[in-house]
């Protein structure tokens, strides 16, 4: 089991292998995290989405799925795309959420990466209650079975700060 680390702080500013995005399924940049990590990270991030989309991903990377790019001028090696799911309170999407660190973790294994820092990923525009979205995170990257030796959950606020470090002590 990785190591899990608990940052309050920028994720752009994190010194690992991998950071991971909390990307849309268009790749081609948003707001939040992903705003963030293509405005630090310069234009050659997005100029390998646009590469990703003109041939493997012609229809954008599919919710709870994870793909790999440079990470431009960010002090990391690479980003890991990753589209969480949208909160619905009629339907349960956990498990897409679940699916988003799990993919993520599967794919640093395989670039060898082996620091990692993930967002709250859903818990910004897309709804998902940080209590919950901490749950998941937490489990999810503690089950995985990876070769990942730290995973660094860097939390841009008080809140997600909180949700992550009670659900860590729990
Ligand atoms: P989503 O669409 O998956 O909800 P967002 O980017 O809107 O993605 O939010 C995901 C989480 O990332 C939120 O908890 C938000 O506060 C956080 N966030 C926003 N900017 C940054 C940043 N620079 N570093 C780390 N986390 C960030």
């Amino acid at each position: 089991m990785p190591e899990l680390v608990l940052v309050h702080g920028d994720i752009t500013e994190q010194q690992v292998d991998a950071v991971v995005n909390a990307a849309n399924s268009g790749l081609l940049g948003g707001g939040g995290v992903d705003g963030a990590i293509h405005r630090r990270g310069g234009p050659e991030i997005l100029a390998a989405c646009r590469e990703l989309r003109a041939t493997d991903l012609r229809d954008g990377l599919p919710t709870g799925r994870a793909v790999a790019t440079t990470a431009g001028k960010l002090p990391a090696r690479w980003v890991i795309h990753t589209v969480g799911p949208v909160w619905s309170a009629r339907e349960d999407r956990s498990a897409l959420l679940a699916s988003c660190y799990r993919e993520s973790l599967r794919v640093a294994d395989e670039l060898g990466a082996r620091t990692v820092a993930f967002p709250a990923i859903s818990t910004g525009v897309y709804g998902w209650p940080i209590d919950d979205g901490a749950r998941i995170a937490i489990e999810t990257v503690r089950d995985a079975g990876t070769d990942v030796a730290e995973v660094r959950f860097v939390l841009f606020t008080p809140d997600a700060h909180d949700a992550f470090a009670s659900r860590l002590r729990a």
